[in-house]
């Protein structure tokens, strides 16, 4: 059973990835963290950003699209510069997320090589390319001052620091603080009666902007006494009034249990169309922003999704694929997968066969492009391993004897792994003068797993 991580934002998280290749002997000494770094902002912007803009754009000013039309050329000029603001602030938010998530990033790939930051620093020291690294710090802590102040602490991700890590995430997210185990003492600001809207979501600088204008008594066809006035903030919703929550769940203890209910449009955006999910699933199906991702990455003509389980994965690449072959041992599993396929209006393009993997790899006549491997991580206990022994602790077998079998149907492999797997084992899985390529998948700054790609046709760019 693997168990994915809360994220801050629960229903809404955004997804970051970082990736590297790495082949014979490779470790961390020769990360150019820099390159990572940017490789993952243009992906996460070029994907995400325009939408994002816009989303928070038509939320914050809703009157906008009817207004458009009829304003004068120097209100299309003030809306131009609120834009303008507006995306300046945007994207500074979500590139602060981002290093958060990418100092976690790279605390975790030197803990799963075995070594530590400073270890690595020092061998840099050795190699004397000291400067890279110095440079490498000095920006992150430009970066850190720019954009965050001084006093940020650095956001963990380990179960562990939750606590920590999601009152950050979420004053970092600009949502509300004051539910939750609560570290911090409240903060009492002084009243600003300019600053009275209560929408978490808007950037302070627009709101100055408009402000400013209210302040010169430049009318705007009314537009700014709707921004600035007090929003009534939402009546708190008895979430456990929610006849939808399965019966463990209430059963099971409520604070406990009350994470993965709020996460559950992580997990499916269609959720209440009627997914449906065992008691496992809640704690292990893939959210569906990293099997999006997955999905996009493995795209082909035929693909094998060897440990289906409720579908999370296959769902996402029935549309990326022409035909996906969802096997899993469990056959109420397989059952509810295609239920929700149905959901997506996918169930058409997936053939789903109740078999176990191990055999099925064996006796198949089928030559997939790519097989997809999501097994079972042992049950919770995984998190709790500072480095977890990908031959060992996965099941049904180790992680090489499953290379095997899924070889046997194509040389195309991608595997999903705890995000504290044996970065030394995972990358021994390419074999002998070969690479794959590695991609830490985030929710907001909290590093859910990893995705290895093994095989000429699923790895990216092979570097030179
Ligand atoms: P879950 O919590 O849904 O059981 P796991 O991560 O533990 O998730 O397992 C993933 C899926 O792998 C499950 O649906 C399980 O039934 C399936 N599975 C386990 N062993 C095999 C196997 N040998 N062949 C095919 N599917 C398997």
């Amino acid at each position: 059973m693997n168990i994915h991580y809360l994220t801050t934002s629960r229903s809404n998280p955004q997804f970051y990835s970082f990736i590297q290749f790495f082949g014979d002997h490779s470790d961390c000494t020769s990360c150019d963290w820099e390159a990572i770094l940017q490789a993952a902002w243009q992906n996460f912007w070029q994907r995400e950003g325009h939408d994002l803009l816009e989303l928070k754009w038509h939320k914050r000013f809703p009157e906008y699209k009817s207004l458009i039309n009829v304003v004068t050329p120097e209100e299309q000029t003030f809306w131009q510069e609120l834009w303008e603001k507006h995306t300046t602030e945007l994207s500074a938010k979500f590139w602060r997320i981002l290093n958060c998530a990418f100092e976690n990033y790279q605390n975790e790939l030197v803990k799963s090589f075995g070594t530590s930051l400073e270890q690595v620093e020092q061998d840099f020291i050795d190699l004397n390319i000291t400067e890279r690294v110095s440079k490498s710090k000095k920006r992150k802590q430009k970066k850190q001052q720019e954009v965050d102040g001084d006093d940020e602490p650095f956001l963990p991700s380990t179960e562990d620091d939750l606590v920590l890590d999601e009152y950050e995430q979420l004053k970092v997210l600009g949502l509300p603080t004051n539910f939750g185990p609560q570290k911090y003492p409240k903060q009492h600001k002084p009243r600003n009666k300019l600053h009275e809207s209560s929408s978490s979501d808007c950037s302070d600088c627009c709101q100055e902007i408009l402000i400013m204008e209210r302040d010169k008594s430049l009318a705007l066809h009314g537009v700014q006494s709707g921004l600035v006035s007090k929003r009534q903030k939402p009546k708190k919703k008895k979430i456990w009034a929610n006849e939808m929550m399965p019966d463990f769940m209430q059963n099971e203890g409520k604070g406990q249990m009350v994470k993965y209910w709020l996460k559950r449009f992580s997990l499916f955006s269609r959720f209440d169309q009627g997914i449906r999910l065992d008691r496992e699933s809640w704690f292990s199906v893939t959210p569906e922003k990293i099997a999006k991702q997955t999905a996009r990455r493995l795209s082909c003509d035929l693909i094998v999704d060897a440990f289906c389980g409720c579908g999370g994965n296959a769902i996402q690449f029935a549309n990326t694929c022409g035909r996906v072959i969802a096997v899993d041992i469990d056959a109420e599993k397989l059952a509810m997968a295609k239920h929700n396929a149905g959901i997506y209006g996918v169930a058409h393009k997936i053939e789903f066969i109740h078999a176990d993997f191990l055999q099925f790899a064996v006796s198949s006549r089928i030559r997939p492009n790519v097989v997809f491997l999501s097994p079972p991580w042992g049950g919770p206990g995984y998190q709790k391993q500072a480095n977890f022994d990908i031959e060992r602790s996965l099941l049904p077998v180790g992680a090489n004897e499953l290379m095997k079998r899924a070889r046997l149907l194509s040389d195309n492999v991608g595997f999903f792994l705890p995000r504290n797997s044996n970065m030394t084992q995972v990358v021994a899985l390419s074999g002998a003068g070969q690479q794959c390529e590695v991609e830490h998948n985030f929710l907001d700054t909290r590093m859910v797993a990893l995705t290895a790609y093994y095989g000429n046709e699923v790895i990216r760019n092979t570097p030179p």
